[in-house]
């Protein structure tokens, strides 16, 4: 009986770890993974790359989001990032991550993309997003406006690669939002 007390304890910590790990790397509101997961996992993405098998990221900022929680309120904003952040989970392949990288704005890290891949992902997202149904949350559409990037070698900076789909992304919200933009 004392063994199983002891394992039974010993359990518990395990558990207590293993929630507080997760608290520490997923986003409270959406479920994904945070900023600081993200940027963790791509490193560490980067850092395994030889040449030939590249990774990707597409970061995706919601169009006019002050605008959605000026006019439905701030919980049905609320309700439209899990909604996206829901789409976005369904949308990518195994292995691929998904986080919430700001406050309305969204990343994918892709696998092993080409730049055409990486290109195609980021155009399913953005029709995904814009065809999401959120009458029950009150909210008559939203669109996103997405930027890509691929890296092609260990010797690029992750800072880089972040900072080319944001200029990418930049340039979509530019050029008139709800659209895809590759670095
Ligand atoms: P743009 O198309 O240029 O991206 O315009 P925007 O209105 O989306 O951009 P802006 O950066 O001006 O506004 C972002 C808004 O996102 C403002 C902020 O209140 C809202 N926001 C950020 N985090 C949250 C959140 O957790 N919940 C809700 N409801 N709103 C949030
Ligand atoms: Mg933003
Ligand atoms: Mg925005």
């Amino acid at each position: 009986r004392d063994i199983t007390r002891v394992m039974q304890l010993g359990l518990s910590h395990v558990e207590r770890l293993e929630s507080l790990t997760k608290k520490a790397t997923t986003d409270g509101l959406t479920g994904l993974s945070n900023r600081k997961a993200f940027l963790e996992r791509l490193a560490a993405d980067l850092a395994r790359l030889d040449g030939r098998h590249p990774c990707g990221v597409v970061m995706l900022d919601i169009d006019h989001f002050k605008r959605v929680n000026d006019t439905y309120g701030h919980p049905f904003g609320d309700e439209v990032l899990r909604g996206v952040a829901s789409v976005l989970g369904k949308g990518v392949r195994k292995g691929d991550t998904v986080g919430r990288y700001g406050g309305e704005e969204f990343v994918v890290l892709l696998r092993n993309p080409s730049p055409e891949i990486a290109l195609e992902v980021g155009e399913r997202v953005r029709a995904s997003v814009a065809a999401l149904d959120l009458q029950r949350f009150g909210v008559a559409r939203v669109s996103v406006s997405v930027g890509v990037a691929v890296a092609h070698g260990a010797d690029q900076p992750i800072g880089e690669l972040i900072a080319e789909a944001d200029r990418a992304l930049y340039r979509a919200k530019r050029a008139g939002r709800d659209r895809v933009v590759a670095a």
